[in-house]
Formats: structure tokens, sequence, C-alpha cells
């Protein structure tokens, strides 16, 4: 591609009102960077263990606590460090001893590679599907924990939150990455005994947290692996220092403080317009648009084959041959329209569209065609 074609210049009706459609950092809405900017001189710059910012934390897990009707028992944790920190205290202090795992893209084999190099664990039994697909559910009798994904942000597959084994007692415990997910896809809370998410993606704040919603299955199995003495956890991924904290609305060590400031309005915002119900509808809408798009494009088709298994938070859109997608998303980006290229790993002709709850149905439809207006224009 020559430097001229970056030239191209969209014209304003073919320009979304914001630009921003990255799968995470994504958009955050200026109303809460408007909210965080009010609340900083008394906020920004004071004790994470003071009343000022433990009362955020408090709406942070009270509001989710809402979003998601959890039932009795069910606690809301945090801590430093996001999703991916989350596998490897996962390791430490979730998994007893095997786990298992449903592999279909690059976050849930990061979690599977970590529990396999972890000495203290029995190799995982790893189920795996083509990339663009989900592996159907299996049961292994030997694994204590299943590791779920909700939505695979580098594919866009989604794959619904189920028990592969019915709660009881001895029952092997559901540990969900929702990091996508959460705050845009619906989950029955009964499915679930950890459902774990960063805030960078459908909750529009900031990367660097974890949060995890907790069944008691889930909470005895972290008070149990942290009571056996033979069990090292360093301190920094321990999930019993996280819940004990978790409960005095702090975290073990100091957070960002605009990014929960961020996340208590985004939480707050959803539960205001009418909770999971509302964000998965508006979710809904907006992959209603981009999967019509493409599935009547003459040169595209949605990566995910099965439309029941599109994630409505992500899209995956592969282009034909000819197009060369890298190049529509150079120009889209020449004209502030960014973050639509596919995940590098991936490798694929591909654009990739978050569709959370802060990006308007509207907006999508007007990125559908400002990408066909550029193709008409590199097509010559
Ligand atoms: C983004 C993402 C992660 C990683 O989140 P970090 O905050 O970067 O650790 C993990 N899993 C899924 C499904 C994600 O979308």
């Amino acid at each position: 591609m020559n430097d001229t074609v970056l030239d191209i210049r969209l014209s304003p009706d073919l320009l979304p009102r914001d630009g921003r459609f990255g799968s995470g950092p994504s958009k955050v809405r200026q109303d809460c960077v408007e909210a965080l900017a009010k609340a900083a001189p008394t906020f920004l710059g004071t004790s994470h263990r003071k009343p000022g910012v433990r009362e955020v934390v408090a709406r942070v897990r009270e509001g989710l606590r809402d979003m998601y009707a959890l039932p009795d028992g069910y606690e809301v944790l945090l801590g430093l460090g996001g999703a991916t920190l989350f596998w490897d205290a996962a390791t430490f202090g979730l998994i007893r001893d095997r786990s298992l795992h449903f592999v279909f893209g690059e976050f849930s084999s990061k979690f599977a590679l970590a529990a396999a190099r972890a000495p203290h664990l029995r190799r995982p039994v790893v189920v795996e599907s083509d990339f663009g697909d989900h592996p159907e559910f299996t049961t292994d009798a030997t694994c204590d924990t299943y590791a779920l994904t909700h939505s695979e942000t580098s594919t866009g597959v989604a794959m619904a939150v189920q028990r592969p084994v019915p709660a009881g007692d001895d029952s092997p415990i559901v540990v969900v990455d929702a990091t996508s997910a959460a705050g845009g896809l619906r989950v029955d809370p009964h499915e679930f005994d950890v459902y774990y998410f960063s805030p960078q993606k459908c909750f529009g704040s900031d990367g660097g947290l974890w949060l995890a919603l907790c069944s008691p299955a889930a909470l005895s199995r972290i008070e149990s692996i942290a009571a056996d003495p033979d069990r090292w956890q360093p301190a920094s991924l321990s999930l019993a220092l996280a819940l004990d904290n978790s409960r005095q609305n702090q975290t073990y060590n100091t957070p960002a403080l605009a990014t929960l400031f961020l996340l208590a309005q985004q939480v707050e915002w959803i539960c205001a317009k009418g909770g999971i119900e509302w964000a998965a509808s508006r979710c809904d809408a907006a992959a209603a648009a981009i999967f019509g798009w493409a599935e009547t494009t003459s040169y595209t088709t949605p990566f995910v084959a099965d439309p029941s298994r599109r994630s409505h938070t992500v899209a995956t859109i592969d282009f034909d041959a000819a197009i060369d997608a890298a190049a529509v998303c150079r120009v889209l980006r020449a004209n502030g329209i960014v973050d639509v290229e596919p995940y590098r790993k991936l490798g694929r002709n591909q654009m990739r569209v978050a569709l959370f709850p802060n990006i308007d149905t509207e907006d999508v439809e007007i990125l559908t065609r400002a990408v066909d207006h550029v193709v008409s224009v590199l097509s010559g």
C-alpha cells in the first residue's frame, strides 16, 4: 500500500461519533472521566485504607452483587494485576490438584499453560477445538476445577456458562474467564463458582485490577488451600489475602484509584439503565448490525460460522483474500477509527470490533459503511 491511500478522507457521515472500537482497553465514557475530574480533589491521592476510597470499592462490590443478583453466600473479590494475574493466583489458590481447560483461543490457552507449568499441580486436562469454534463439554473425574471462557476475546467465540458436573458437596468448581463478557453477556450465577474479569472491557474502565464473583464453594476452596501448610503461596497472589481485604473493601496492596472510580461509575450506570439484561440487549443490537452486514456483504464472512457461538461483545469478521484488511484498518486509523485490527496472534485477514455496552449500535452501523467506502476506494 502506498502512502497516498492514507490520504483517503472519510466524509463526516462516515465517521462514528466515537472512533474507539478496541476490545480492551476499550472506550471509556466521557461522563465517567468528567465525574472523576470532579471528584479528584478529594479522591485521587487519598489513602485506599480510608473511607473515601473504601466507599468506592463498596459501591463496586455492591453494584456487581445487584447486577448479577448473586445468590446468598456469593462474594465479590478484587485484587491487583488483571485477569492474567488471576490465572497465576488460581494455580496457587483455587486449583487443588488438577484442572480441566476448555481451550479455544489465546486467553484460554494461557490459563491452561499456567496450570501446566505449576510444579505443585498435576498436568491439566486440555480439551481443545479449532479457533473459531469452541470445544464440547466433557468431564473428567480426576479434575477438581473446570476452566471455562465465556467470551474468547482473541477469536470472538462465546461459550455458554454451564456446570459440566452438577453442583454438590464434592463437585469440581467452575472457574470462568469472563473478561470480555462480564457486563455484556447474560449468565446464571448458579452455573459458576468463580466469574472473574478485568475492568477495561465491558466495564469501560482502565486495566490493572481483577474482580471475581465467588460462590460459597469457591470461598471454601480458597480457605482450605490457604490452610494447607504444605502449600506455599506468594502473598501478592494469595486469594485468601484478597478475600480478607475485599471483605474490608480494600485491596492487599495499593490499587489505581482512577480505575476503581471509573469502574464504580460504569457499574452504577449499567444498573441504573436496567442491569445486565439491558446491557446484553445493547450488545445484541450491535451484534445484529455487524453480523447482518458481514453476512450480506460480498467480501466479508463472520469468522465464527455458528451464529449461536458468536460473541455479542467481540465480533470477528474475515475479509476475502482480494481485500487487505490491514490496509483497511490503516485507513480507518488515519481517520480516527481505531483498534479494529484482529488479535495479533490469530494472524487472519480480519477485522475485530468490540460491541461492549459503551459502544453505540449507530456507531457500529456507521463503521460498516465506512469500511464499505474504504474497500471501494482501495479496489479502485
Ligand atoms: C483481556 C483478556 C484477558 C487479559 O486481561 P488483562 O487485564 O490484560 O490481564 C484475559 N482473558 C480474556 C478473555 C480477555 O479478554
